[in-house]
């Protein structure tokens, strides 16, 4: 199928914009680099990238495509292992396709887009009690539309089946442009012949599958799973109930015989109570023994994990036994009924102990010590990403099935080939499908290693479908990789029907060539320069960047921008619009299991080209002798001029200064800024201050930061109140900025000296308490900064001191009283400072609030999530940081908090811009403080106090 490209992916732009508008189509060269990867191992630079907003979108795409011959890959969260979502042509991105547009309670089904996240659809369909069963092991970053045409599952198929086993109805554009409504059709229901006069191809398709339904079902795998090739045996077996049963023919095509805008999803009830146990075999034969009987308890997951993953992982880390030749998590669901899962549970325990067992089996419902229990299994690809800078886990022989009563003789073959070929290889998987994930750590720039992925490449598949009569591919999808293998696990007659069916469907073969249907072999495209990067380019960065979130394009996103900064080719004005957006919330930071910091690569990249207005601010900010009496005397007349019609002077005459700091930097209006301090925190504490000049041994210091100093919020007399509550007098030591908003515009070296001074300053107290997440991070990262310089060893002996006042206080042995700070119970929530959530201080805030008196504490969906502030970028992108912020303030109302506690300066500032009315904003610190002022006042009240 030879497809004619237009020379220049300008020309597609070009006319795609003429069709669709500027916005959604871009060809710029960041993008084109963001959208040349998935989770795969391969690279493809598409011409054009399309972000389709409505079905209108989608048809004049697919149009285009077809007339012009230009190739079509559709893409959601393109996180496929198998290079499905990239392609030399058009991208079609369907992310902003993200609505739940209906949800039927009473008969459990929802109508959805494309683009939504599983994760998010599960989380809006648990307010009905509901969630949709497939559960990809990537759910909080894949999207719906890539789970459809990969037909995915995960470790509860068991209970809830794939993909395919919960779809009702598809709407599918052909590449005639023409909609299908892809349901199952009874055969003699006229609707079924209605739609088989409008879609030629559909009658072709029926009688092909009637003509060869003995050999589509004579070829049917006969495991409990497969995704390989098109599922013309789901249209086999529906004509013997006497229906066209189109959803199962498009779910699991891989974007190769349409572009999906919706699906009708059949949803199920969520399990009222769970049951997670871990169980350790000392042999590797009786896991195989115990797998039926393990089954015959309806269990709704069976994972399994070999000899060679505990090693990996770490089994010491884990708690793992030194004999356990695999370990198995089985979990059981209850919809109601409690009793009966405790007797399960009993009867698994009797008869895991019938084997020999290398530790005590453990058994947990809480969701705390469940998600522990899962810890080990969950920590595998972080640890496998982590394990050699060289050789990566490679997905090429990942997704194979068997039978699941074969699985310990699988296992055992694959330990012994890949161990015959020195590769290391984590083993693990579904066991109760009999699916198993086989990952080889391979460095693939390395000509032996490449030759044993090979050889392993063929010898696996060959050996699962000869000798274990199994599917190369069991939930992942063909793609790029298994391509080359369909025809060899279905046999020449079957084969010429999958492509049949291509020529039916895409006769011009525009829909994702390459993919399913090609005879590339699985070396083309591999992107060996990626390989050798730290990036697994997975996307679990991209469900937390807040740009991503809002932008739902991968040039926006943090796995994109790893993509553009690290590019042979990268230039920083060519990508400026793209390294400004990051918000250097190190969400991504924290999440990434490869422990990859896109946030410093960006930072770094920026270093190269520090903002000139921006450093001119710095530089007056760092002559307190000027910097402060300015700001005192704008905090004296903030009165007359933080009013609406002053501010829109003042934002006009900022506007030339500030467009120099960013294009879209402003200060609007309606902004609402931080009060001035008219006497800073430190002229109000002077004797704090006069103590730095001789300090005792074992002081505590008190890091306050810009914020608390400059700003009259209540923050510094608040942390300087909570720490004396506990017996602390402390110090404030001389201290500049940290370093955070500096570093975020380039400036290294003003962040370094400003650094030099804080590390001297800081020396000799043991203690040092901050009240501001991004001083404390950034405090603690100084060792970072100086890597390899002399003051490295300094930077880590005070990272070790460094504490957030709310570590202080939920450390501190002895507490002081506290009571309800104000009459009745307050509903009080926490947003979690990203900065603080990267240094790892996320349970403490929580457990203060939830144990103070008076204080009904409400944990907000999204806390975890960015709000949009990130220091100054509320000014230098207003227009984002409020988008970022809508989904902070959703989450806020639906808590029904009166009270949004944080631990941070900057993100109070960005909190009062935009929290629903009558919500009050505070800072952990002053929570604490009212309540120990309302014990005093308390005890003062009582007769004898
Ligand atoms: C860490 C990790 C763990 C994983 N664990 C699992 C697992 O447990 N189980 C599992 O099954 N998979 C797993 N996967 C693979 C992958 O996440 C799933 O296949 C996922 O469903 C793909 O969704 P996506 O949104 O990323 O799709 P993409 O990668 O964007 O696309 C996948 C395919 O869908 C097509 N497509 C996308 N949208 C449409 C549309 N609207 N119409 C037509 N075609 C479309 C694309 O062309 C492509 O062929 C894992 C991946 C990673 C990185
Ligand atoms: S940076 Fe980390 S989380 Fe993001 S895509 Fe790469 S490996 Fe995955
Ligand atoms: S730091 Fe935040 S905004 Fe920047 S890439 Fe990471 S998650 Fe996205």
């Amino acid at each position: 199928m030879p497809l004619i490209l237009p020379q220049k992916s300008s020309t597609v732009a070009a006319d795609l914009r003429h069709l669709l508008g500027s916005e959604k189509v871009k060809n710029d060269a960041p993008s084109l680099t963001a959208y040349a990867v998935d989770a795969s191992i391969y690279r493809m630079t598409p011409q054009v990238v399309v972000l389709v907003e409505s079905e209108e979108d989608i048809q004049h795409v697919i149009r285009y495509a077809v007339t012009h011959s230009v190739p079509l890959t559709a893409r959601a969260a393109g996180t496929n292992l198998t290079g499905s979502a990239i392609g030399s042509g058009i991208i079609l991105d369907v992310s902003r396709m993200n609505c739940i547009m209906e949800v039927n309670r009473e008969e459990q089904w929802a109508r959805v887009q494309p683009g939504i996240v599983l994760n998010e659809f599960n989380r809006q369909l648990a307010k009905s009690n509901l969630m949709f069963g497939p559960d990809p092991s990537s759910g909080d970053m894949c999207k719906l539309g890539g789970m459809l045409a990969n037909n995915s599952s995960g470790p509860h198929t068991l209970r809830y089946g794939s993909v395919k086993d919960n779809v009702h109805s598809l709407r599918v554009c052909l590449q005639s442009g023409e909609w299908l409504e892809a349901t199952s059709y009874g055969l003699v229901d006229p609707a079924c012949e209605r739609i088989l006069s409008a879609h030629p191809a559909l009658r072709k398709l029926l009688t092909l599958v009637r003509e060869h339904k003995a050999v589509i079902q004579g070829k049917q795998p006969s495991v409990s799973k497969n995704s390989c090739g098109y599922n013309l045996f789901g249209l086999a077996d529906g004509l013997d109930l006497g229906l066209f049963d189109l959803p199962k023919l498009f779910i699991g095509s891989e974007g190769t015989l349409g572009v999906i805008s919706e699906a009708k999803v059949r949803l199920v009830v969520k399990p009222a109570i769970t049951l997670t146990a871990l169980i350790h075999f000392r042999h590797l034969e009786e896991v195989g023994e115990a797998v039926p009987q393990l089954l015959a308890l309806k269990p709704s997951a069976l994972e399994v994990m070999d000899a060679n993953t505990l090693d990996l992982i770490g089994r010491q880390r884990h708690g793992i036994p030194e004999h356990s030749a695999a370990t198995l998590l089985a979990e059981l669901e209850g919809v109601t009924d409690e009793t009966a899962l405790k007797q399960c549970a009993e009867e698994m325990a009797t008869m895991c102990r019938r084997y020999r067992l290398a530790g005590e089996l453990t058994v947990a419902y809480d969701q705390e010590q469940r998600d522990q229990l899962w810890k080990a299994r969950k920590a595998l690809y972080p640890t496998l990403y982590r394990f050699d800078p060289r050789k990566k886990p490679i997905n090429f022989v990942d997704d194979v099935v068997v039978g699941a009563d074969r699985i310990s003789e699988l296992i055992r073959y694959l330990e012994d080939f890949f161990g015959g070929q020195k590769t290391l290889v984590a083993i693990f998987g579904h066991i109760g499908n009999g699916n198993a994930h086989i990952l080889p750590l391979l460095d693939v720039n390395d000509r032996q290693d490449f030759n044993k992925m090979i050889d392993a490449y063929h010898e696996v598949h060959h050996t699962v479908l000869s000798r274990f009569d199994g599917s190369i591919c069991g939930e992942h999808g063909d793609g790029r990789i298994r391509a080359e293998y369909v025809r060899k696990m279905f046999g020449e007659e079957l084969y010429s029907l999958f492509v049949q069916v291509k020529h039916m469907f895409d006769p011009s073969g525009v829909l994702n060539p390459g993919i399913k249907i090609s005879e590339e072999s699985f070396t083309e495209h591999i992107d060996y320069t990626r390989l050798s990067k730290s990036c697994a380019t997975c996307g679990k960065c991209n469900s937390v960047c807040p740009v991503y979130d809002v932008f739902q394009s991968e040039d926006m996103s943090s796995r994109g921008w790893f993509e553009i900064v690290t590019a042979k080719d990268y230039s920083y004005l060519d990508s400026k619009r793209v390294v400004e957006a990051c918000l250097n919330c190190k969400s991504c930071r924290k999440i990434c299991p490869a422990g990859v910091d896109v946030s410093d690569l960006i930072l770094k990249r920026r270093a190269e080209h520090p903002n000139r207005a921006a450093g001119w601010m710095f530089r007056l900010h760092a002559r307190p002798a000027i910097f402060e009496p300015i700001l005192k005397l704008l905090a004296k007349t903030q009165p007359w001029w933080d009013r609406p019609a002053p501010r829109r002077w003042l934002a006009r005459l900022a506007q030339p200064f500030l467009s120099r700091v960013a294009e879209t930097a402003k200060l609007p209006a309606e902004m609402a800024l931080p009060k001035l301090a008219g006497r800073l925190l430190r002229d109000r504490h002077p004797e704090l201050v006069e103590r730095a000049s001789s300090p005792n041994q074992g002081e505590v210091a008190y890091f306050h930061g810009c914020a608390a100093n400059y700003f009259d919020d209540g923050v510094g007399d608040a942390v300087i109140g909570v720490l004396k509550k506990h017996g602390v007098e402390p110090t404030l030591p001389p201290q500049r900025c940290s370093g955070t908003p500096i570093e975020t515009y380039g400036h290294v070296d003003i962040v370094k000296q400003h650094a030099r001074f804080n590390l001297e300053s800081f020396a000799g107290y043991d203690t040092v308490v901050t009240g501001c997440a991004s001083c404390h991070l950034m405090l603690k990262d100084y060792a970072k900064l100086f890597q390899n310089e002399p003051e490295q060893a300094t930077a880590e002996r005070l990272s070790k001191k460094v504490v957030h006042i709310t570590e202080f206080v939920a450390r501190a042995k002895d507490k002081p009283p506290t009571a309800s700070a104000e009459a009745g119970t307050h509903r009080v929530t926490y947003h979690s400072s990203c900065h603080l959530r990267a240094a790892g201080v996320t349970k403490e805030p929580r457990k203060i609030l939830s144990e103070l008196p008076g204080v009904n504490y409400v944990e907000m969906q999204d806390a975890d999530r960015c709000a949009g502030g990130a220091g100054t970028y509320l000014v230098k992108d207003y227009e984002t940081s409020q988008k970022i912020f809508e989904r902070k303030r959703r989450a806020i109302q639906e808590s029904g908090a009166d009270t949004v506690a944080t631990s941070c300066p900057a993100c109070m500032i960005r909190l009062r811009n935009g929290s629903p009315p009558g919500v009050a904003v505070k800072h952990v610190a002053q929570v604490l403080q009212e309540a120990y002022e309302a014990a005093d006042q308390t005890q003062g009240d009582r007769p004898n106090a």
